[in-house]
Parts: structure tokens; C-alpha cells; sequence
């Protein structure tokens, strides 16, 4: 093998860079394996709140970006930040070196040499044997698919979505505005005094559309607006940039088992290589940073705790528990907030009078508020290390 390791995470990611941040503040060394040749930026912005703040209070990151992008909610948090800045920060809480890009691993299996380690390969034929392997790589996951988990599914929506910029300053509120329509559903929100964050959600089960331009997705964009008498959107769509628009397949995966599957030996996935989630509630980054807090609290117990230094039980039967005990952990919120998503996610994009009624005078009103959203958002993903 070229490289050693202790702990390998697969992909460099929000999720990734946050776990491996996690991991050198607790003192334990990782390596990040990122298959692009930079960090990857796609989505342009994300919206992170109060849950996602408290994670990233921990690194030191969470003021930084308070500084630059406005609270939507008030006395909530919810920012929309733009993802490079946000992985930016993620890298730079990284020592040097940790980071290796253009690694794509394109094979896992268990080590013949060294029991209890894993091996990888990476796409220019290099090699990593590592203790511990945390797939942090997406919803295309190869650690997800050696594992044996379902490719997550199509839920029949699209979504274009861009960052508006504004040089002179733009007039929109601090609100998160959302309409409503006929299988349609936007809805933008100030980013900063210059940038705004637009969204465009509707029902669409196409696949074919990954060879399209930024301009055919901006013609799209307009199209989709029409249907709408909210002359804000256009003016965000005129205001993107080229390179700040993109589309996207909504997809989501609805696990049914609480642990095992995720676990292999020393091997498991985290973020939305474990559970990949609609966008609709504006969790999925939002649980990855959850993620890697806890996953990294819970290896630093592993490796660092004094019950470690002097357990009987062996080292890598240590590490599978704790892998384990981490999934049986998030289950309950990563898949009731799933489920959510799912049921929210579906119901704006209705395609039937009463649906529509429904959701325009029971469901949004009552059940979608944003006091419903707050509960979610609220969760505290506690400390880096354990204090007893
Ligand atoms: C349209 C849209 C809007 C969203 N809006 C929000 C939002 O507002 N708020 C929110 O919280 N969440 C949102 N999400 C969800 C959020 O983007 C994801 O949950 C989040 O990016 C997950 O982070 P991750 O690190 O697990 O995976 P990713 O961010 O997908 O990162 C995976 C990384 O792994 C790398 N990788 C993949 N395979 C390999 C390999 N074989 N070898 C090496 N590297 C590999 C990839 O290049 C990538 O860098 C949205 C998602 C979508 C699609």
C-alpha cells in the first residue's frame, strides 16, 4: 500500500471537511479523499440554520459567516451562504496535507495484508489501507453501493436554482418569500445587501437533461417564472450569472433499518451518502455537519478516552461499535427528518385542486410554518468531546 492510515474519509464535501475539522480538533489524524481537482462548489448557495450554526460554532467558523450573510428568521437562525466560501472556511480549520484532490477511490475491499484494515484504490492506480473508512461522498456513493445500499430514487421533481447579485445593493426583505402554484413552487431570499438566493422546484421526471446549458437552464428558469406574477424572480434570473445557475434531480432514499446496513467491519457512510434527503426542509448539509460533530466526538472516545487506553476489548471490534453505536444514534432524526422532507417536498409541487387546496389552507398554513421547521432546526449537536 502507498499510505497507511488511521481514519480515510471519502469525499470532500461539506460533510467531509466538517468531520475531518471535527477530527483534528480531537486530536486525530485523517486523511480526505476528493475526487475533483478543487473543491467543489456546486449549488452555488446553501441554507444553514440554527443546528448547523452550533456545529460550526464548534470549529470556529459560525461568526465568520455571520458576518457576511444575513439571519432570515430573526431570532432563529437560517443563512443562506454561498457553498465555496463555506467549504473554504471547512478547509482552512484543516491542516495541510490532509486534503488530497483528483483522488478518486474506485475500489474498496477488505486488506489480505493487514487484518481489520480496509483498502482502497484510487483511480490513478495509488493505494490507501486505512483503520477506519467514512464515505462522506454523496448520494452517488461508492462506499454506499459496496455496502449494499439502494441507489437513492428520483422523487419526480427538478429544481433550478441561482444567486442573484445585486453591485448597488437590492431592496428584498430579510424574509424567505415563497409562492405556490400549479406543480410549480418559488421562492428567493437576501443572501447579503448584494445577493439574493432564488429557488424554482416543480414536478418533472426527466432524466435526460444533464447535457443542458447555463443558458438553456436560464430560458428554462424564465419559462417556469411566467407562471407567476412575482416580478422579483425575474429580476433575479436577469440578475445570475451564467455560472451561478444550476438544476438539479431531487432524490431521496427512505432507510428501513436503524444500523447494520450502514456498517461494514470498520467501513460506513455519513451525510447524504447514508441519507439522502429532498431538499425541501433545507436539512441535508444541515444533518452532514451534524454528522461529522458527532461521528468525530464519538471516535475521539474511541481512540483517546482513558476506558480506551485500558479496554480489553480489541481495537478494531472498539471502532465497528462505535460505527454502530453512531448509526443507531442518528437513525431516528436523519430518518424522521427525511420522512419530512419527503412529505413536505411533495405536497408543494400538488398537481390536483384539492391537493391544492389542501396544502394552500391546511398543510403549509398549519403543519409548515416556520415555528413546525424551528423544532427541527433547534437540535443541539452537543460538544466535541465528551465531558464527564
Ligand atoms: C438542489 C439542492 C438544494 C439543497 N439545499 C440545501 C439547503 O438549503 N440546506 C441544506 O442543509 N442542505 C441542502 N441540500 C442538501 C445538501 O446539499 C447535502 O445534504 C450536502 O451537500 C451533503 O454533504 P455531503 O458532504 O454528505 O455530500 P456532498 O456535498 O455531495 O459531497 C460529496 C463529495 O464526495 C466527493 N466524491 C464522490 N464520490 C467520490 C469518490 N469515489 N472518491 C472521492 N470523492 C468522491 C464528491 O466530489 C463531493 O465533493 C440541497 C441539495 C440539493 C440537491
Amino acid at each position: 500500500m502507498d499510505h497507511k492510515e488511521e481514519i480515510v474519509i471519502i469525499g470532500g464535501g461539506m460533510g467531509g471537511l466538517c468531520f475531518a475539522a471535527a477530527l483534528h480538533r480531537v486530536g486525530l489524524k485523517a486523511v480526505v479523499l476528493e475526487q475533483s481537482d478543487r473543491l467543489r462548489a456546486e449549488g452555488t448557495s446553501i441554507t444553514l440554520w440554527t443546528n448547523a450554526m452550533k456545529a460550526l460554532e464548534l470549529l470556529d467558523i459560525a461568526d465568520q459567516l455571520r458576518n457576511t450573510y444575513v439571519n432570515v428568521l430573526g431570532p432563529h437562525e437560517m443563512r443562506c451562504v454561498e457553498r465555496k466560501v463555506l467549504l473554504e472556511a471547512l478547509a482552512a480549520q484543516i491542516p495541510k496535507g490532509t486534503i488530497r484532490l483528483n483522488s478518486q477511490v474506485t475500489s474498496i475491499k477488505k486488506s489480505e495484508t493487514s487484518p481489520n484494515f480496509t483498502d482502497l484504490e484510487l483511480q490513478d492506480g495509488s493505494t490507501y489501507s486505512a483503520k477506519v473508512v467514512v464515505g462522506f461522498d454523496g448520494v452517488n456513493s461508492i462506499v454506499g453501493s459496496w455496502l449494499g445500499l439502494k441507489k437513492p430514487n428520483s422523487v419526480g421533481q427538478l429544481e433550478i436554482r441561482g444567486m442573484a447579485e445585486f453591485p448597488n445593493a437590492h431592496n428584498f426583505s430579510n424574509l424567505f418569500r415563497i409562492f405556490y402554484g400549479n406543480q410549480v413552487v418559488i421562492g428567493f431570499n437576501s443572501m447579503t445587501p448584494t445577493k439574493v438566493f432564488w429557488l424554482l422546484i416543480w414536478t418533472d421526471w426527466s432524466e435526460g437533461w444533464r447535457n443542458t446549458t447555463p443558458e438553456q437552464i436560464k430560458l428554462e428558469a424564465l419559462e417556469h417564472a411566467k407562471d407567476f406574477q412575482v416580478p422579483e424572480l425575474q429580476l433575479c434570473i436577469n440578475n445570475t450569472a451564467l455560472e451561478h445557475f444550476t438544476k438539479n434531480t431531487i432524490r431521496q432514499r427512505i432507510n428501513e433499518k436503524s444500523n447494520c446496513d450502514q456498517v461494514v467491519g470498520n467501513v460506513t457512510v455519513c451525510g447524504d451518502a447514508s441519507h439522502p434527503t429532498t431538499p425541501s426542509l433545507g436539512q441535508g448539509g444541515c444533518m452532514a455537519l451534524e454528522d461529522g460533530i458527532i461521528l468525530a466526538r464519538k471516535l475521539h472516545q474511541t481512540f483517546k478516552s482513558k476506558e480506551s487506553q485500558i479496554s480489553e476489548v480489541p481495537e478494531h471490534e472498539r471502532i465497528h461499535q462505535t460505527l454502530l453505536d453512531f448509526h443507531q444514534e442518528r437513525y431516528p432524526r436523519t430518518n424522521a427528518l427525511t420522512r419530512k422532507a419527503a412529505m413536505v417536498g411533495s405536497s408543494v409541487t400538488s398537481n390536483t385542486f384539492i391537493k391544492r387546496f389542501l396544502r394552500d389552507w391546511f398543510f403549509i398554513p398549519r403543519g409548515v410554518h416556520a415555528g413546525n421547521y424551528m423544532e427541527d432546526t433547534l437540535f443541539d449537536v452537543g460538544n466535541l468531546k465528551v465531558t464527564n
